[in-house]
């Protein structure tokens, strides 16, 4: 059964979509069967996963309005096939901007994404979110639906200040909607060591947040700019620039932190 993650963080531009695409395909890489869901009307995973939005059929958008299963909306690209880091792609666009309205009067609105994922968990191991940059209808969609969340995050003075907003809806959303829901940890993103205020953000969110802090740091990497513009993850795009190779590092911690999550329940069975 796929363990399912939202990539999740309210603030803007702090790297959840280049960690989405380029996680699944680290985790693809490394022999995980994948699904990559676009939750963010503006289709960057999409694009970035080499499925044009504004030739999608079918999208996150039909699965959430029940007008389409995700058998059925799911595509592939084959670059990313030729690549060896191929993943299924739910897609979105800006049809998606709708959703929001459209669900407002619609039973267990919150819950869509959660029931459609259930349907093909069997066929994959993971199934990673990417959420827009606002605590909105499609974020509680992709909340319900996982059992952890990512948060990338920059090493800067006023990322902390931003994370007690997140950290709160994740209590609520676990209190109130989904008792499996966790934060799985904290991803420092774009980082560059010469810079000492983000060397002690870094030793400050450790110092805090303890093993909720990933032990991989993704460095600022111009190659994982660059790879958006190819339709590519940076993983796919260029497999030797450092950003590519700090992602399947982070997935293998990912697959490492699956296995012991598993150990205590399997512990408990014996
Ligand atoms: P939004 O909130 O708009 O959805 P986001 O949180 O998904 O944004 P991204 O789109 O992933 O953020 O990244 C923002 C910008 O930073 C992009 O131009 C991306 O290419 C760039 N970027 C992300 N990670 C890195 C990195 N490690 N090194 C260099 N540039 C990066
Ligand atoms: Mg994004």
């Amino acid at each position: 059964m796929a363990k399912i993650f939202c990539v999740a963080n309210q603030k803007g531009g702090v790297g959840k979509t280049t960690t989405t695409v380029n996680l699944s395909a680290g985790l693809a890489k490394v022999g995980q069967r994948v699904l990559m869901v676009d939750l963010d009307p503006q289709g960057n995973a999409t694009m970035g996963s080499g499925v044009d939005k504004r030739k999608l059929e079918l999208s996150v958008y039909d699965v959430l309005l029940e007008s389409a299963s995700i058998a059925e909306a799911r595509v592939r690209s084959d670059r990313l096939v030729e690549a060896g880091c191929a993943y299924d792609v739910l897609g979105a666009n800006r049809d998606l901007a709708g959703a929001e309205v459209e669900l407002v009067d619609v039973e267990r609105r919150e819950r869509r994404l959660k029931d459609a994922i259930a349907k093909v968990a069997g066929e994959y191991d993971f199934v990673l979110i990417d959420c827009p940059p606002s605590l909105s209808m499609l974020t509680l969609n992709g909340l319900c639906a996982a059992h952890g969340v990512i948060v990338p995050m920059q090493c800067e003075y006023f990322a902390l200040e931003g994370l007690s907003d997140l950290v709160n809806t994740i209590k609520q959303v676990h209190a109130n909607l989904n008792k499996d829901l966790e934060i799985i940890g904290l991803l420092r993103v774009m980082f560059d060591p010469r810079i000492t205020l983000q060397q002690q953000v870094s030793d400050q969110l450790k110092a805090h947040f303890a093993e909720k802090v990933f032990n991989t740091v993704i460095p600022r990497n111009v190659r994982l700019a660059e790879a958006p513009s190819y339709g590519l993850p940076g993983v796919a795009f260029d497999a030797n620039a450092r950003g590519s190779q700090a992602y399947v590092e982070f997935a293998q911690e990912m697959v490492e932190r699956i296995g012991s999550m598993r150990t205590p329940s399997v512990a408990r069975a014996a």
